[in-house]
């Protein structure tokens, strides 16, 4: 419960910030999740828009490169998509519809659709190769996650729509699925963090073998260890929520820093 009540506070906290920001014109953090400015000082863009734009031809500023690579090398190092559960705001909605189908007591494995896990690779090569094949920016045309953050920061009363059609999605159609199954955007910082350096480490002394964080854990299909060995979770399929480690009351998980030299 610690660890979600810090991620919410970092979630609210940044779009509190891109909301002081661009209403007030307060040089906090001024833009949006495509591009950002911290203190006016400190550019941010997002590293998946920027290679679309380069596949479709654009021109793109030195700034929003820099603030692209800084961006990029951050969630490379820091934890595997650290983005999803910490910052994006479409993960406050889709926790919102994994919560009310658990309060509502809907069978965890009922769905309208079946889609394999692999489904937001091949959408993610899709947008990139329709980006250079349609010299536009796929995603960020479509983009639910940019949709939901202006909607947020400016509050646009369509955006409530969206918001609602995610919910709806991953309550009736698929438990999990725009962010299990379907973002791309998940799927690219997946790839971007394969070798990122916080991860969750399970210690299988302590494990009693409840499968609470199994049941818990939004990508069970990264537990695999749980109750058979000790390890961390090497899978960048993890979104580093800690719910896994809120949910444990035997401290068999927990955050710890990765040693890549053992794991070769
Ligand atoms: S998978 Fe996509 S929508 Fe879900 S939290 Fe990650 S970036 Fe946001
Ligand atoms: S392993 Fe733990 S931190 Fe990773 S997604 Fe599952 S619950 Fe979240």
């Amino acid at each position: 419960m610690k660890i979600l009540l810090f991620r919410r506070l970092t979630q609210i906290l940044i779009l509190v910030a891109f909301i002081v920001s661009n209403h007030y014109g307060l040089k906090l953090l001024l833009g949006d999740l495509s591009a950002s400015s911290l203190f006016g000082a400190i550019t941010f863009a997002d590293p998946f828009a920027l290679l679309q734009l380069i596949l479709a031809g654009a021109s793109v500023g030195m700034s929003v490169i820099i603030g692209a690579v800084i961006v990029a090398i951050l969630y490379a190092v820091i934890a595997p998509r650290a983005f999803c559960a910490w910052v994006c705001p479409v993960n406050l909605f889709t926790d919102m519809a994994a919560k009310l189908r658990e309060k509502l007591g809907f069978n965890k494995d009922a769905k309208l659709l079946n889609l394999p896990k692999n489904t937001r690779y091949y959408l993610l090569l899709a947008i990139l190769v329709f980006s250079a094949l349609l010299s536009l920016p796929v995603f960020e045309s479509v983009s639910f996650v940019g949709m939901v953050q202006r909607g947020i920061i400016y509050l646009d009363i369509f955006v409530l729509a969206a918001i609602f059609v995610i919910i709806v999605f991953d309550m009736f159609v698929l438990p999990r699925g725009i962010c299990g199954y379907i973002c791309p955007l998940g799927a690219f910082y997946a790839l971007l963090s394969k070798f990122s350096l916080i991860r969750i480490s399970h210690d299988l002394s302590k494990c009693n073998k409840c499968a609470k964080c199994l049941k818990a854990c939004p990508e069970p299909q990264v537990l695999s260890m749980v109750g058979h060995k000790s390890g961390f979770v090497t899978n960048s399929e993890c979104i580093s929520c800690g719910r896994c480690i809120d949910v444990c009351n035997d401290d068999a998980m927990k955050f710890s820093i990765r040693n890549l030299k053992e794991e070769r």
